[in-house]
């Protein structure tokens, strides 16, 4: 598995920055220039290699107009030519699903399969339609990148323990030495992004490199809730990643604060601009409307997040062989409007990074991950199974006169769910529902708890309503 690193440059020198922006700015002409030629139906169709591009541009001196240095635009001809590989990917799974569509016959099919796949549709008017309606021919729309090959670039590190990445300019042998807010110096192919007077160093790495894919995973079946104030309270009791709730609910209180801000800006500018002051309507827009500050807070923030969920996530798998979560991916999804609401709308995204750090991290360290159903899962007391109310933290269980932490109560539930032979990853939730509830009506009516059989939980599981024949 690989991961994408980014490395920030700090304290950029402005011309420096302004050599890379022209660099970036010539090679966005070289990708243009490559989807020109090659990013067509019939530019893909002639089936050329990037090699043979670069062979070709060399023989008819395509190359010299765009003043960059050789290995520069080389790399930046076969990046280009991947985009347009990606592109019409994507587009021949559209293509492919329209064939479906239309053809019937089973030998036909397989023929326009096969020639789809080879790239050769020229000869087929069908194929060659679909092709052209589903592939908006494609266009460059990348000017603000360098793609620089592993073996050239270097970094040193100073006195000081910063790292300066030295990647090759306009000129020959004079290197553009960057420095970076980072102790650890970018490895491999580098992809160089300038954005507002930062430049992006972004690399991948193997994930068994990272220094925590080689912590081992513990012994124990864990089930975990995810919440907002912590980001994880497993089943043994413990929360993880406590400083979640006052990261999200600061931020939710400094993003209103700032849009109240901002509102109250806008107005004055337009305000300014109906008078005909329009200096001032500009200043205002200019000085204080902008969004350099405005995204690196963001982006912050998120860093920050990321961070305390990762580390959440990483004490449960110390713990953990197998750790049993709610699955995230069909939970209401599109029924519920985040709407305004900065909270929820944090939360949703928290909730996100959650899930992909519970998938990443299992899989470095080898732990399992297991997805259940985690309906009612909050509001069921995990001693009796009863159906009880959530209020805040708690859980309040009449039957058995406890109240437990909620969180707690939840994971614990959640745990159980993986063993439990009536309730599958995607039972409707009103059933489940009337699982629980028939459950618990077995237990008031004094009736020994049926069999675990094979063929009576497969009853069970076929007929959830007609498990109880008490009454
Ligand atoms: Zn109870």
């Amino acid at each position: 598995m690989k991961v994408t690193r980014i490395a920030y440059s700090t304290a950029l020198n402005p011309g420096k920055y302004a050599a890379l922006v022209e660099q970036a700015r010539r090679l966005g002409r070289v990708r243009s220039e490559v989807w020109q030629r090659c990013g067509s139906v019939a530019g893909v169709g002639s089936g050329l290699r990037d090699r043979q591009v670069r062979d070709r541009w060399l023989a008819d001196g395509t190359h010299v107009q765009f003043g960059v240095l050789a290995n520069a635009w080389k790399e930046t001809v076969r990046d280009a030519m991947a985009d347009i590989a990606a592109n019409l990917a994507a587009a021949k799974v559209e293509v492919r699903r329209a064939v479906a569509r239309r053809i019937n016959d089973p030998v036909e099919l397989r023929r326009m399969l096969t020639a789809l796949k080879a790239d050769q549709w020229a000869g087929d008017p069908f194929l060659a339609r679909q092709l052209r309606k589903h592939w908006k021919r494609g266009r460059n729309h990348t000017h603000d990148q360098i793609v620089v090959r592993a073996d050239q670039h270097n970094s040193i590190t100073d006195a000081r323990g910063r790292v300066w990445l030295a990647v090759p300019g306009l000129v020959r042998r004079k290197m553009v030495k960057i420095p970076l807010s980072t102790t650890v110096a970018p490895t491999g192919t580098l992809r160089l992004i300038l954005r507002r007077g930062r430049v992006e160093v972004h690399y991948q790495i193997d994930a068994s490199q990272m220094r925590s894919s080689q912590r081992p995973c513990g012994d124990a079946t864990i089930g975990v809730d995810k919440g907002y104030t912590e980001a994880l309270t497993d089943s043994d009791g413990d929360p993880h990643g406590t400083r979640l709730g006052q990261m999200l609910s600061s931020e939710s209180d400094r993003l209103k604060e700032r849009n109240r801000r901002r509102a109250k800006l806008r107005s004055i500018a337009n305000t300014a601009a109906l008078r005909g002051d329009h200096a001032k309507a500009h200043r205002i827009k200019i000085n204080n409307l902008g969004t350099v500050k405005r995204d690196r807070q963001v982006a912050r923030h998120r860093a920050q997040v990321r961070t305390e969920v990762f580390t959440a996530v990483h004490r449960v798998v110390d713990k953990a062989a197998t750790v049993v979560a709610e699955d995230l991916t069909k939970r209401f999804a599109g029924r519920k409007r985040l709407g305004k609401n900065m909270n929820r709308r944090l939360a949703a995204w928290t909730k996100g990074v959650t899930a992909e750090a519970l998938t990443n991290v299992s899989e470095r360290r080898g732990s399992a991950l297991v997805h259940v159903n985690a309906a009612y899962t909050s509001q069921t007391c995990h001693r009796c199974g009863r159906l009880g109310r959530r209020n805040g933290d708690t859980f309040h269980c009449t039957w058995c006169g406890v109240v437990w932490q909620a969180d707690v109560n939840a994971a614990i539930n959640i745990l159980q769910r993986a063993g439990d032979p009536d309730i599958a990853l995607h039972t409707p939730h009103h059933r489940v529902k009337q699982i629980l509830q028939d459950r618990t009506d077995r237990h008031r009516t004094r009736l020994p708890v049926q069999d675990s059989s094979p063929a009576t939980a497969e009853r069970r599981a076929n007929h959830p309503n007609r498990s109880t024949t008490s009454n």
